[in-house]
């Protein structure tokens, strides 16, 4: 099915990488429970301390940092949230719902026009802070692509006593992430975004500070979040994460085709809105809107021609709500509800980028025709 699609969805979820997929059928042959201590047991054991040993190397965790494999980014964002024993927490307004979500009493730290967060405002956030605090801010945002100041924001809050939580799901395999060069405390990775199954996912430790479970009950991953462990998606995790790192300068590529579409969209219609155009942003990602071409509108006409891409966050897919993180930035509900988010994958190709610009061309002229 996949064949006939032109999927430029991939930070909603990228293709599983053969190699991982590989990874995964083997040890699911295995009958092995990794808490078991005979032969099959240890097999299991092995595959999951191999997995660790590779995502650690993806983010350069130290040989003092703790990996947690969690079910996802969501359930690690969680964790930390609320599992860090601070009194208050301070997110980017511009966070994933499942950091956003993860507490009822998030102090929202406002982001700028381009989506940068806004790191005055955090320091007099935290002027006079007596209290332990979490920070939040993700190193690059899901739907415009923005690459946060998290360098920035970790010297503020070193200054002033908080702790770092980093939420880098979207920057894993884009760009280079090194979590000691970085500083924080702690790092949310999720696996199906950089080329492993869905329903895997870690919480990095960086210093060690242990978080209260979610989850109880088996002492698995050190306590932090009891269960099996699912040995075959932590291990196509794992190869994902080798790959993603392999990879990293080959996926610059995808620079070229992002910068295409901005282009030649631009060059039909000439007052399209990119958003955070002028801020850093990753290779991948380009969100985008045109006064009066409704996001539906496109999706709609999009899905008919077998192209797949996001009107925001996938989450908030299916729902009219404006995206959040365009809300954030101030840009107006009217030209919110127009935005469309493209996002390019390890196995995009040029052929993919010239699809939709051609498709995207005809919905945008066949609307100007209409309105005239
Ligand atoms: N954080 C960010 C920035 C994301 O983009 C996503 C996925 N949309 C998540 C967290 C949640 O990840 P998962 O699907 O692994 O729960």
């Amino acid at each position: 099915m996949t064949q006939s699609l032109t999927y430029l969805d991939h930070n909603a979820t990228t293709p599983l990488k053969p190699a991982a997929m590989e990874a995964m059928k083997a040890l699911l042959l295995l009958p092995g429970n990794a808490s078991a201590t005979h032969k099959a047991g240890r097999a299991a054991r092995a595959a999951i301390e191999r997995a660790r040993a590779q995502v650690a190397a993806l983010v350069n965790a130290g040989p003092q940092a703790v990996i947690v494999f969690t079910s996802g980014a969501t359930e690690a964002n969680n964790l930390v949230l609320k599992g860090a024993g601070c009194e208050r927490v301070l997110a980017s307004a511009a966070e994933h719902a499942s950091v956003l979500q993860a507490r009822e009493d998030i102090g929202m730290i406002p982001v700028l026009p381009d989506g940068l967060v806004d790191l005055a405002a955090l320091d007099r956030m935290l002027a006079g802070n007596t209290a332990q605090t979490l920070i939040s801010v993700m190193l690059v945002n899901n739907e415009t692509g923005v690459i946060q100041p998290v360098g920035k924001v970790m010297e503020i809050a070193k200054k002033r006593g908080a702790l770092v939580h980093c939420d880098a799901v979207q920057a894993a395999g884009r760009m280079p992430v090194d979590i000691q060069a970085l500083g924080v405390d702690y790092m949310t990775l999720s696996s199906h975004k950089i080329g492993g199954p869905q329903g895997a996912g870690a919480l990095v430790m960086a210093n060690c500070v242990a978080v209260a479970p979610e989850i109880s009950g088996g002492g698995q991953e050190k306590n932090m979040r009891a269960g099996t462990e699912n040995v075959s998606a932590i291990a196509g995790f794992g190869v994902a994460a080798e790959l993603a790192a392999e990879d990293m300068e080959a996926y610059q590529r995808l620079a070229s085709l992002r910068d295409r579409v901005e282009a030649e969209l631009k060059k039909a219609a000439p007052a399209l809105h990119v958003f955070g155009e002028n801020a850093p942003r990753v290779v991948n990602t380009t969100m985008f809107a045109h006064e009066g071409l409704t996001a539906d509108t496109q999706m709609i006409a999009l899905d008919l021609a077998g192209v797949c891409v996001s009107n925001g966050s996938a989450c908030g897919s299916g729902t009219v709500r404006a995206s959040h993180v365009l809300k954030a930035m101030g840009v107006a509900d009217d030209l919110a509800s127009c935005a469309l988010r493209v996002s390019f994958g390890w196995n995009s190709t040029d052929a993919d980028a010239d699809m939709f610009i051609q498709k995207w061309t005809e919905i945008y002229k066949r609307r100007q025709k209409r309105a005239s």
